[in-house]
């Protein structure tokens, strides 16, 4: 029986194959085109779902002047990585003249080469199923850095400086650990012993 409590999910429609849902690309307000499957990598061709052509410097329609391709390092599939290639227009105005690219903000942070849903993956992975950003990277096919970089920018953004992180933190535990052996850079953390969450990084 259910009641108004209850966390147990609606059972979802059962649907045809549709790589766009499947992929999870949908939130990023993408839609897959096409696919190219490697051995060791998947990317998938994408174009945006809605294209705002309006001009940011005087609000005239645009026409479109060209394209460009950005790749995103996107979700993985078990240990293979997944890339994204998207198709990005450019648009002059023809009232100011003014040549503009569309923005990505739903696809990924500014100049991050991972999508946000990446980003994510990244996050979770070594805060809750501590794995070493030396992993993480592997998976993503990405470099220690650019890993590195992605999870103390969002980890940062959604849990050090989250107003809320430490309501209901009755104690913590201190763990250290090395998160780059050749390198001798430890990392501790400061974490709620009763629920899965990092109060503080250091
Ligand atoms: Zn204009």
């Amino acid at each position: 029986m259910s009641d108004a409590t209850s966390t147990t999910p609606a059972c979802p429609p059962v649907t045809s194959p549709d790589l766009t849902t499947f992929a999870r690309v949908d939130a990023l307000g993408l839609r897959v085109d096409a696919q190219q499957i490697w051995p060791d990598k998947a990317i998938l061709f994408c174009s945006l779902v809605t294209v705002d052509d309006r001009c940011p410097r005087c609000g005239a329609g645009g026409r479109v002047h060209d394209q460009v391709l950005r790749r995103f390092t996107h979700l993985p599939v078990g240990r293979r990585p997944t890339w994204l290639s998207v198709r990005v227009p450019r648009f002059r105005c023809d009232g100011c003249g003014r040549v503009w690219r569309h923005s990505l903000k739903t696809v990924a942070r500014p100049r991050s080469k991972l999508t946000r849903a990446a980003d994510w993956w990244a996050l979770c992975q070594v805060v809750l199923d501590h794995t070493p950003i030396s992993g993480v990277a592997a998976v993503l096919g990405i470099s220690w850095d650019t890993a590195h970089m992605a999870v103390t920018d969002v980890g940062t953004q959604l849990l050090i400086d989250h107003p809320g992180r430490l309501d209901g933190v009755e104690v913590v535990g201190v763990d250290e650990h090395a998160v780059r052996h050749e390198a001798l850079l430890f990392r501790m953390e400061v974490r709620d012993l009763h629920r899965p969450a990092v109060v503080a990084v250091g």
